[in-house]
């Protein structure tokens, strides 16, 4: 019987990973399986200093990074409170990419991503890192749609 031990949730702290992660959540629960949550800070992040020409590039990266950090344990805190076998991770690099990188490293049996079910124009535009990740993947993905 397969087992699921280590459970990946990619997020990305919008509303289809929250809704993706309460099933991700429940899993891990059910199996006493060790929860990981990875995001990533996308790369190449925009460094010209555009937005906020006061700060340095190292700074921004830092100021960034710590952003992350902080959304992290919010998420953490709110969603996770009465659970403690979770580890948090963030990375920079490609989404897809770094997720399927973690999954493989970390012998993951699971990895669960949200979708928002792009379509059409939309859908070419934006790309899907979950479509990525299902067609790339060995481990296997579990996808959570979120229906608006
Ligand atoms: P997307 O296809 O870009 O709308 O993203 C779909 C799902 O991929 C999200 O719900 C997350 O589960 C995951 N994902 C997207 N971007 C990231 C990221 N930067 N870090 C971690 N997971 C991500």
């Amino acid at each position: 019987m397969k087992e699921f031990k280590t459970i990946l949730m990619a997020t990305d702290f919008s509303e289809s990973s929250d809704h993706a992660f309460s099933y991700a959540a429940s899993l891990a629960r059910k199996f006493n399986a060790r929860l990981l949550l990875l995001h990533v800070i996308n790369e190449p992040v925009d460094l010209r200093g555009f937005y906020a020409p006061h700060i340095s590039f190292e700074k921004l990266e830092e100021e960034i990074e710590e952003g992350a950090q902080k959304m992290m344990e919010k998420f953490c805190q709110n969603h996770l409170r009465d659970y403690d076998n979770y580890e948090t991770f963030i990375v920079p690099g490609i989404p897809y990419d770094e997720v399927i990188k973690k999954a493989i490293s970390a012998n993951a049996d699971l990895i669960v991503v949200g979708t928002h079910g792009r379509t059409g124009l939309d859908h070419m535009l934006f790309g899907s890192t979950a479509e990525k990740i299902v067609r790339k993947s060995p481990i296997p993905v579990m996808t959570v749609r979120l229906e608006h």
